[in-house]
């Protein structure tokens, strides 16, 4: 037996025999070419039958996993046609009189390298696209057939890496599940995973030579582990394990498209808690009704430097269109406290959570409040953005907000960029917030209560401090009636109320929070389905 760690991409468990997909070694060769014109004809027609193989790529995954994880097969065949790269192979064909298959594996390396030294991650992803555009091109130049995926039975597949062609070429019916040596958790591989609800790892230090295809494995992405060759009593927990979570996903499953209602026909919304872009495929394959809170200081976290106006607003704007017009409430910068970036210099304060955090550092320092408030603004023109503001504690700050998005969108309009002011929510987050809800709902188009926060806040109780975990109480009878409170004083504003804090995704309280009249619970795209079984479980009326 071997027990072996990596990161789970989907959290499921199965067991069954292993197949090693090794990749066959691609021996390209340098060859001196006569007639460039010829070649680069020979690559013409290896690139038209790539892009015959990425259409049909695409339809078999619009029929397996919908539109949203087919598109990278669209994005391929779009890399196919960037003049960039194809010109870049023409002219090494024509200068170096190299064979075709020699010139896209070296523009290969550098088109992968430049992207792989990109400090976005959307872009570093892209490294792997260009490989695998390239290897398309190189096998088809070569008169080779793709790696062979036909599974006699259902298998573990375990590979050094996989590409989402590949992934999509299996019969779905016949993986268990996945394990790869490398590979991101948000790789597109990794989305599809999620979106065929298959077990997978990545990043499990694995050697393939040590594996032969048929023995077994269990793979456990709820604990992250593959285990070779189980023991007897391990394989019977499995089975048992395997068998309660198949039970529940059936049930989960049979819940998307339905609608969130109580058994009484109240109806309210089920969205999703995200930190970024690579978050939007589990939030789609759970069916979540929008976004309710994007934490987008994560964009500025793990850098040396403020992202920019443009990457903010290409994420934003991805993140909307994805969503295809659903909701999404974009949460503006809540730095400090925990989430420290060194390049923010907020310097060592005695009581950080009281401190200079969040929505004090943006009225304090307004012109990395207003790069965000732009790039926020532009996206907006692209589907359904709502901004909310975290850590308010005064009207005051409020009309100050209002004040710089008004200058944003000034500053937009004179450089003639387009842009639409968003509908704009506060967070209530702090006693002071929940005492004054009654004059902040007047300014407000909704209320998201941060529960995390406002548990800390009302209870005295740092919730970052361990030996304080029994005090820290979010059921606190202080915390629930604030609910009560800020739900009453938006609705007699004819404003929303939410609650993205974790405290939403407590199925203990789900029947409460519907009948204090919360209209949107925001959680953990993982939840969204048990806490929609949850409310359809519920009454309104008591
Ligand atoms: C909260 O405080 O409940 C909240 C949602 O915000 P965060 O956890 O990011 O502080
Ligand atoms: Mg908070």
């Amino acid at each position: 037996m071997r027990r072996l760690w990596g990161k789970a991409v989907y959290k499921g468990v199965a067991m069954g025999p292993v197949a090693v997909l090794k990749r066959d070694e691609r021996q390209v060769k340098r060859i001196g070419i006569a007639d460039p014109d010829a070649e680069i004809s020979r690559l013409g027609r290896a690139g038209r039958q790539a892009k015959e193989q990425l259409r049909e790529l695409y339809e078999k995954a619009v029929r397996e996993v919908g539109e949203g994880g087919a598109a990278i097969f669209q994005v391929h065949q779009m890399m196919l046609e960037d003049e960039g790269y194809l010109e870049a192979v023409r002219e090494m064909i024509r200068t170096d009189m190299v064979n075709a298959e020699y010139a896209v594996a070296v523009m290969e390396g550098i088109f992968s390298e430049r992207f792989a030294g990109m400090d976005d991650d959307y872009m570093k992803a892209r490294a792997a696209d260009v490989k695998d555009i390239s290897d398309r091109l190189i096998r088809n130049l070569m008169g080779q057939e793709d790696r062979d995926y036909a599974l006699r039975k259902p298998s573990v597949i375990v590979a050094d890496d996989l590409s989402p062609g590949e992934t999509v070429q299996m019969d779905k019916k016949k993986i268990l599940a996945f394990v790869t040596v490398h590979g991101s958790v948000n790789s597109h591989t990794a989305i599809l995973a999620r979106m065929m609800n298959i077990p997978a790892l990545v990043g499990v230090p694995v050697d393939l030579e040590d594996l032969h295809s048929g023995m077994t494995a269990v793979v456990d992405g709820f604990a992250g582990e593959v285990i070779f060759e189980p023991s007897g009593e391990v394989c019977r927990e499995m089975e048992e394990k395997i068998r309660r979570n198949q039970e529940e996903q059936l049930l989960l499953q049979s819940l998307k498209g339905q609608e969130n209602v109580t058994l009484d026909g109240h109806k309210i919304d089920v969205c999703a808690n995200i930190g970024g872009v690579d978050d939007i495929g589990c939030v789609l394959e759970n069916d979540a009704g929008g976004i309710g809170l994007f934490r987008s200081e994560f964009l500025y976290l793990g850098r040396d430097d403020f992202p920019t106006e443009e990457e903010q607003f290409q994420v934003y704007k991805q993140v909307v269109q994805a969503m295809e017009g659903k909701r999404v409430v974009i949460r503006t910068l809540d730095i400090g406290a925990d989430k420290q970036a060194d390049y923010f210099n907020l310097g060592r304060e005695d009581n950080p959570a009281l401190g200079y955090r969040a929505i004090r550092i943006c009225l304090k320092q307004p012109e990395i409040f207003k790069t965000q408030l732009r790039a926020l603004l532009r996206a907006a023109v692209f589907g359904s953005l709502s901004i909310m503001y975290p850590m308010i504690t005064s009207v005051k700050e409020v009309r100050k907000i209002h004040e710089l998005v008004e200058e944003a969108g000034a500053e937009l309009a004179e450089a003639g960029i387009p842009y639409r002011i968003p509908r704009q929510g506060l967070m209530i987050e702090t006693p002071a917030a929940v005492m004054i809800s009654d004059e902040l709902a007047e300014l407000a188009d909704f209320f998201s209560i941060g529960t995390n926060d406002l548990t800390q806040y009302t209870l005295a109780v740092d919730r970052q401090n361990q030996r304080l975990d029994d005090f820290y109480d979010p059921h606190h009878e202080a915390i629930l009636k604030m609910i009560q409170m800020v739900v009453d004083n938006a609705h007699k504003c004819g404003k929303w109320a939410g609650i993205c804090g974790e405290l939403g995704a407590d199925l203990e309280l789900t029947e409460r929070f519907v009948r204090m009249g919360v209209d949107e619970l925001s959680v953990s795209p993982s939840m969204v389905l048990k806490v929609r079984k949850a409310v359809r479980e519920s009454r309104f009326s008591a």
